[in-house]
């Protein structure tokens, strides 16, 4: 099985409106193996590196007030494709657009408030978990459907 990983984050909206849960179980359900996993309140230097690509941008202070407003939920999922399916089941940016069935389309009603994060390509998962987690806390092991999963 391929080693692929990405980075997700149930914002602090998600986790004051008691969503994690049902995020997670998504995720666990699909398949994806849940390789590290930890509650982080973001601080402001944290986030601005988290989004560094969006300094300057008019949404840019809101979104540091955002994810710094409580605790957030921080994961490492596992699986091939994973970058990409990880997106599909988060939806669009902003929740208006985001299709009904996904997590965003499902659980939120605006951009500054859609409830979840992840990677936009392995190179941006590399980097963000490297800003979240340290290498001790990255666990290997076998799910028990991991045969019925893949070929
Ligand atoms: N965001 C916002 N207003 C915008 C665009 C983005 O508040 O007009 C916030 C929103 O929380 C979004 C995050 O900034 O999830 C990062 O934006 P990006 O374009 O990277 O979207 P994502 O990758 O999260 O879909
Ligand atoms: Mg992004």
């Amino acid at each position: 099985m391929s080693g692929e990983r990405t980075f997700a984050l149930v914002k602090p909206d998600g986790v004051k409106r008691g969503l994690v849960g049902e995020i997670i179980g998504r995720f666990e359900r699909k398949g994806l193996k849940i390789v590290a996993i930890k509650t982080i309140r973001i601080t402001r230097e944290l986030a601005e590196q988290y989004y560094s690509e969006h300094i300057g941008k008019p949404f840019f202070d809101g979104l540091m007030n955002y994810i710094t407003s409580g605790p957030s939920v921080a994961i490492i999922l596992e699986g091939k494709d994973v970058v990409p399916i990880v997106r599909k089941m988060m939806g669009v940016t902003n929740p208006v657009q985001a299709d009904l069935g996904t997590i965003r389309g499902d659980y939120a009603v605006f951009t500054g408030r859609n409830v979840i994060h992840g990677s936009d390509s392995p190179v941006s998962a590399e980097r963000e978990i490297a800003l979240f987690f340290r290498k001790d806390e990255l666990h290997d092991y076998v799910r028990a459907d991991e045969g019925l999963l893949y070929d």
